[in-house]
């Protein structure tokens, strides 16, 4: 099952990813994360997309179309993907639809969570994750076991320099501007599944699953 995650900033898409690859046979393609790892690895690509990140705005579609492009050329994507944070812009859909187009493979679902802009803030702000395997937790929503501590490794969390208040409400803006009309592109497709974000962690994630069917 291939599928897409969209949603505006903190809405919860790499929380419910995580739960998604649990239950379903899909490789996580989060294209924040890999720049992340990137940076941390202070790769070229690294610090290019650090001075977009950093101010809350996409890297250029050029640079992120390659990555996925290449990525979905993978032997393990076979078995079923989950993109997360990509497309972002109407021209990584549309290339993103040629790629799938010339390696015979289709998206089958695509699942919208829907949240206001002010839970977002909150959610982007108190956000912790952890240094070594990625994990997300809330500081108040979802909080590990032990303060600043991941509950998997033990390593310590930390803040994403991209989550700070004035940060957030510009990727907001950037949404709103240029990923919204995506909802509108796949509806058209005809494939789009709206989810209401606003409920807690573990109902979110059954509407996703009613969504996704019993399809693996
Ligand atoms: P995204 O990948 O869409 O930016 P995340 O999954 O990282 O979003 O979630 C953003 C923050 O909100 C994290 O701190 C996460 O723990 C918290 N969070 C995610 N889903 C919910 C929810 N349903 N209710 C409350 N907090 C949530
Ligand atoms: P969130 O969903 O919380 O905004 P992500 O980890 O998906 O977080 O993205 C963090 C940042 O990485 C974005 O603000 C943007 O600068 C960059 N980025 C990630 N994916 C893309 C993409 N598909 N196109 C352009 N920039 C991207």
């Amino acid at each position: 099952m291939n599928v897409i995650l969209l949603g505006p900033p903190g809405a919860g898409k790499g929380t419910q990813a995580e739960s998604i690859v649990k239950d379903y046979k899909t490789v996580h393609i989060s294209t924040g994360d890999i720049f992340r790892k990137n940076i941390k690895e202070n790769t070229a690509l690294g610090q290019k997309a650090k001075e977009y990140m950093d101010k809350g705005q996409l890297v250029p579609d050029e640079l992120v179309v390659e990555l996925v492009a290449d990525r979905l050329s993978q032997e393990d994507v076979k078995q079923g993907f989950l993109l997360d944070g990509f497309p972002r812009t109407i021209f990584q859909a549309e290339e993103l639809d040629k790629v799938l187009l010339k390696n015979d493979m289709k998206i089958d679902k695509v699942i919208n969570i829907e949240v206001e802009p002010e839970v977002l803030i909150e959610r982007a702000v108190g956000r912790r994750v952890c240094k070594v395997d990625g994990t997300t937790y809330h500081v108040s929503f979802n909080p590990p076991k032990t303060e600043g501590i991941c509950d998997h490794c033990g390593q310590e969390l930390h803040q994403r320099d991209d989550d700070k208040e004035e940060t957030v409400r510009n990727r907001i803006s950037v949404y709103t501007n240029q990923t919204k009309p995506l909802i509108e592109y796949y509806t058209k497709q005809g494939n789009i599944a709206n989810i209401n974000g606003q409920q807690k962690i573990e109902a979110v994630f059954e509407e996703i699953k009613s969504a996704l069917g019993s399809e693996q």
